[in-house]
């Protein structure tokens, strides 16, 4: 897999699920059908006095997710959207006007100057899979954005009880000094920390 690909998979699924947060640190999910890759940038169309664009105008942080009917195949992706330059915004809505013709009948004639367009030129993301047994997860950081590590590390307190292999669903532990966690293959489901006599498991992130 590659950032690319994934980004090909986000284009073919019809719609995307996009979170933003309020000025109370509430979050909103909705769903965007108008977007378009220009490259490995997302652009989106929003009408300038949505709620989202009021939150994207005050936090730029979004994060983005798409799955396949199954919820089998997965890609997030998660950066800070900016508004496109004025001198672009017209291109840009004509461009998606183009792949997206029914937006003709939501803003017709000159109503499509209330539209306003967004983009995520930098990003994290993350593909994961339920297909592959086990599991896959990778990530990518695009145009130098950094993902936020997260997921579980076997730290040196681990005494090499094998406890942990014993419970993980999905086989990813392998034996060592300490013994370790395969991160790209790992669910993140906890079994194994519940279950280390000694805590030496240890949640990375938030
Ligand atoms: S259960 Fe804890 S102590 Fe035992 S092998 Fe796993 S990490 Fe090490
Ligand atoms: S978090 Fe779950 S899947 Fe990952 S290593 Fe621990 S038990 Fe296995």
């Amino acid at each position: 897999m590659t950032h690319e690909k994934c980004l090909e998979k986000m284009m073919k699924i019809d719609s995307l699920e996009i979170a933003t947060v309020d000025e109370s640190a509430c979050p909103h999910v909705r769903v965007i059908s108008a977007r378009y890759f220009e490259g490995s940038t997302m652009v989106f169309l929003t009408a300038r006095g949505k709620a989202f664009a009021r939150q994207l105008e005050k936090n730029p942080n979004v994060a983005v997710i798409a799955f396949d009917e199954q919820a089998n195949d997965m890609v997030r992706l998660t950066g800070k959207a900016e508004r496109v330059p004025e001198a672009e915004q017209l291109a840009c809505r004509k461009r998606m006007y183009e792949v997206y013709p029914y937006l003709e009948n939501v803003y017709p004639g000159e109503t499509k100057e209330i539209d306003v367009m967004y983009r995520i030129p930098a990003y994290a993301m993350e593909y994961f899979t339920l297909k592959t047994h086990p599991i896959t997860r990778e990530f990518f950081e695009v145009r130098g954005a950094s993902r936020e590590k997260k997921g579980y590390r076997i730290s040196d307190a681990c005494i090499g009880c094998a406890t942990c292999q014993s419970v993980c669903p999905q086989q990813v532990i392998t034996e060592g000094s300490p013994f370790v966690i395969d991160e790209a293959h790992c669910l993140q489901c906890g079994n194994c920390f519940e279950n280390c006599p000694v805590q030496a498991i240890e949640w990375l992130g938030e």
